[in-house]
This record gives structure tokens, sequence and C-alpha cells, in this order.
């Protein structure tokens, strides 16, 4: 049976690991919708035209054509066994344009759709950000509270000095996790109505994390 998920998640929730871990095990096709616009504007695609419009402008590219370019991949060949769908949905008028495109392509097939969503205390999240250094060098990714360094402030790997990214601190956060769980919780009752909606303890080690999320996809 074809398998159609979806993934929702706050920023640092866990959920692009856990896709590429789920992605590379199952063959299942990772849909990332901004990886797919920058690849539709680069291969000059007709929706992609219309997209680099917009961006080249500084405008924000209309959802329709998100949509279309979305559509556009669904279609494929290589995504007729499933897919993880990331980043997609976001409101739901996109829901529901979602809803309609796969009702057209998945037309008499047998399909399992999951709505995956990726739960953990705003505490742990906060965390996450905040203790989050990086390797301005090799790229290498650290949190001082959860994965010690062998020397505070340099990089294991390459010994660079580690940085922390602008917009990781409290405030600027908190400020990310307030708009994404005001935009998100209409959707979340949205799919949670239609029995669609699993929640998925998303707090543990990545390993723990992608045990339960086999569990549930299953
Ligand atoms: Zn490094």
């Amino acid at each position: 049976m074809k398998k159609e998920l979806i993934f929702m998640g706050p920023p640092a929730s866990g959920k692009g690991t856990q896709t590429k871990k789920l992605a590379a095990e199952t063959g299942l096709v990772h849909v990332d919708t901004g990886s797919l616009l920058r690849e539709a504007m680069a291969q000059g695609t007709e929706a992609g035209k219309i997209a680099k419009d917009y961006v080249e402008r500084g405008a924000l590219v209309p959802v329709e054509v998100v949509a279309q370019i979305i559509k556009d991949r669904l279609k494929q060949d290589d995504v007729q066994k499933g897919f993880i769908l990331d980043g997609f949905p976001r409101s739901i008028e996109q829901a529901e344009m979602l809803d309609d495109m796969l009702k057209e392509i998945d037309d008499g097939k047998e399909v399992q759709t999951k709505v995956i969503y990726f739960e953990i205390p705003i505490e742990n999240l906060m965390e996450r950000i905040i203790y989050r250094r990086s390797c301005p060098k090799c790229g290498a990714i650290y949190n001082l509270k959860t994965m010690p360094i062998k020397q505070e402030g340099i990089c294991d790997a390459c010994g660079s000095e580690l940085v922390q990214r602008k917009d990781d601190t409290e405030e600027i956060a908190k400020k990310r996790f307030d708009t994404y769980f005001e935009q998100t919780a209409p959707l979340i009752d949205f799919y949670n109505n239609r029995g669609l909606l699993v929640r998925l303890d998303a707090t543990g080690s990545i390993d723990e994390i992608y045990n339960k999320l086999k569990e549930v996809i299953k």
C-alpha cells in the first residue's frame, strides 16, 4: 500500500533528522518543500519560472505556485510507493489544496495517510536552541548541555572556535515557536478531526524517537 506521511513539528523538534533516516531506510521519498522550490527554479519548470520571477522581485511565491511544484513532484514515478512531505501544508487552505491534489494523483489507489506531529515541550526546544553551537569551519553542531565537548568553545572535529547562530537566542527562539504554534494549531485540529493525526513523543535520543516513529507508521 502507498504510504503518505505528512510530518509536522516545530523548529528543533528533530523532524529533519528523522525524515532523513526514515527515507533512507524505507525508500519513501522525502518531499521537502524548500528544496523542491529551489530545484524547480534551477531546472526552469513552468511553475519554477513563475516562482523565480517572484523571488527575484523579493516577493513571496504564491501558495498556488508552491502547490503546483509539489504536485509536479508527487506525480513522478519514484513517489508512487510513498512519500514523506515536509514543510507543507502550513494552513488549512493549504491542507485542502493538498487533499485535492492527492485525490487526483491517487485516483483508485489504496493509500495509507498519516500526519505525524513531533510533539515536544517548549522548554526542551528552547534548550536545544540556546545551547546549540556550531563550527563555522566544518559545520559540526554541538549542544553544550547534552553533548559535552572536550575543550570549552572548541570544535572537537577540527579545532576551530565554535559560534552561536545570531537567531539562536532565547528571545528570537521564543518568537519563532510562538509563530509556529499559532500557525499550526488549527491544522492540528483539522487533521485530528479527520482521524489522521498521530502525536509522536519527540523527546529522547535520536534512536528512541526513530523507534517510536517506526511503530506509529506501521
Ligand atoms: Zn569544526
